[in-house]
């Protein structure tokens, strides 16, 4: 003990687990009360400090030196990086709060971008940037209130006090607008996000259940983007299990060959000319029908099965198109799954080499969202792909929030203007100039456009008219079997020999 008068009359060792760069002291509310803050010195000790308001006036302030204190049990209790209580412990926090029916609410709070900065900066930084996002979230709760470090990149709050869902959102966007604001560590500065999954203890559902349901609010809140806040619903305990069922299917699907890709062909505008086609992921089932990849894409992605899947994409459509009469290019959609690591350049050349396709005759395809995560690493790995002899498109343009300054950052070849407004042209003036923008935009910046999900005549006229180079949609084809594609390219390729034996 540092300090002391009286004896601490409550049991410290709640405190004794948690951190704070409270640089100030709390007071007590009433003078029966006990005020408690947490101090940080400068030399890295923690320190503990309990007010009590004297009848007479005045405080006594007594403060303790956690590290000397700190018995075998509260050690075991808290996390070595943070103080903070670690899964467990805070575990027996939250069975203790539902034992004593408290009113609370807990959030799971998970952080983005935390593993790039750790790998790229080093164990040394990210420590240290975890123990800042301990003390922000310290100095926006009360002492009433238990932190704790539940995983790598999560944390978790008991919070007290709060009573009506509006006030929960209210109180997970102040969680998400703290952590997201920039922080320096060590000559750096950081930034880094958070999603937040709230759940409210309702019926019975015990600890675990409880961490559950946040876990799941906190899932649901990452599918929906960075930044994002749920509270949970039963709802999404349905979703989880038919996206369990669905990553189950997968696995099977993929060892009894029930994925195939459909090709959709594209179509370049002035010469009427089939130049390209889109493989697009089938899932057959047994009855012979097909599950849409808008279905089962996202699970795949979730659960890392995209990476194996993108492999076999890859591999399927090279070795379909070097079969192909006419040398017309075949083009692949990527996840953002597939950047992370070093796998992607390597499936890319060896599935070239194999198949013995013209590099030149492989278009990737990537949506924002692959740029999103980690921009510089990324444009990396685009840039080793364009090496290679590959085209890279930027798929559902207009989608995203900041699509321009990835236009800056990486010459992509082409440009696929999203379908919603293709579909949005009839008689809307601003979706007819967007189109007209983003196609004057792909002539100054030297990348072709593709005008995506053209369904009739009108709309066909209207992309022509607005200078776009190709088209796809259903008008001008549907997705097709590569027996059928095969097929299409046969019949242009017998149409053109009759066109120049003048037949
Ligand atoms: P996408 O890459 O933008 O593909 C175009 C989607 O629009 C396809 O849907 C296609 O069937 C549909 N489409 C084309 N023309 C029209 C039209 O005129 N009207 C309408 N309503 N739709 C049209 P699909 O095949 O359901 O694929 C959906 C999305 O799933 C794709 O969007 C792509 O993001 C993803 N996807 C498909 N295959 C793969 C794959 O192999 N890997 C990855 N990572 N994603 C894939
Ligand atoms: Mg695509
Ligand atoms: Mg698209």
């Amino acid at each position: 003990m540092l300090g002391c008068s009286p004896e601490p009359t409550t049991s410290l060792p709640q405190l004794l687990t948690v951190s704070g760069v409270a640089q100030h002291i709390e007071l007590p509310k009433s003078q029966a009360s006990v005020g408690r803050s947490m101090l940080r010195l400068s030399d890295g000790r923690s320190v503990a400090a309990m007010v009590r308001a004297l009848p007479s006036g005045g405080w006594v302030v007594a403060l303790y030196d956690l590290g000397a204190i700190m018995s075998e049990d509260d050690r075991q209790s808290s996390d070595p990086v943070t103080s903070l209580l670690n899964r467990e412990a805070f575990k027996r926090e939250l069975a203790r709060a539902l034992t004593a029916k408290q009113s609370f609410v807990l959030f799971a709070i998970g952080l983005e971008r935390f593993r790039q900065i750790n790998d790229a900066l080093g164990a040394g930084v990210g420590d240290a940037l975890l123990r800042k996002v301990g003390d922000r979230l310290h100095s926006l709760v009360s002492t009433e209130d238990v932190i704790g470090r539940l995983g790598y990149d999560e944390f978790g709050l008991i919070r007290r006090g709060i009573a009506s869902n509006d006030d929960i959102e209210i109180e997970g966007k102040r969680i998400v607008e703290l952590i997201a604001r920039a922080y320096a560590v060590e000559g750096h500065i950081l930034n880094i996000s958070a999603s937040v999954g709230i759940a409210r203890p309702a019926g019975q559902p015990g600890e675990d259940g409880l961490m559950g349901h946040a876990n799941l609010a906190l899932i649901e809140a990452r599918a929906e983007g960075i930044g994002t806040c749920r509270l949970f619903v039963a709802a999404m305990a349905d979703r989880l299990q038919e996206r369990r069922r669905i990553e189950l299917g997968l696995r099977r699907a993929m060892a009894l060959k029930q994925l195939e890709l459909h090709y959709q062909p594209q179509i370049h505008l002035r010469s009427g000319e089939v130049v390209s086609f889109e493989a697009l992921l089938r899932w057959r089932r047994e009855d012979g029908s097909f599950i849409s990849p808008a279905d089962f894409v996202p699970i795949a992605e979730e659960t890392g099965l995209i990476v194996p899947i993108g492999d076999w994409v890859i591999r399927t459509a090279c070795y379909a198109a070097a079969r192909w009469p006419l040398p017309a290019i075949v083009a692949v959609n990527l996840s953002a799954q597939q950047f992370r690591g070093e796998g992607l350049v390597n499936t890319v050349v060896s599935a070239l080499a194999n198949s013995g396709l013209d590099p030149a005759r492989l278009e990737l395809e990537i949506t924002e969202s692959a740029l999103l995560d980690d921009t510089a690493a990324v444009v990396g790995t685009l840039q080793s792909l364009r090496a290679l002899g590959v085209g890279i498109a930027m798929d559902d343009f207009g989608t995203g929030y900041s699509s321009l300054s990835y236009l800056q950052k990486f010459p992509f070849d082409k440009i696929k203007i999203d379908q919603s407004f293709v579909r949005q042209m009839n008689g809307n003036a601003e979706a007819k100039a967007i189109v007209s923008t983003i196609a004057s935009l792909g002539a100054t910046l030297g990348m072709k456009i593709t005008a995506e999900g053209v369904e009739t005549q009108d709309q066909l006229a209207e992309i022509r008219e607005r200078g776009c180079d190709y088209v796809q949609g259903f008008l001008t084809g549907r997705p097709m079997t590569a027996e059928a594609a095969c097929k299409l390219l046969v019949d242009a390729t017998l149409e053109d020999m009759r066109i120049n034996r003048g037949t």
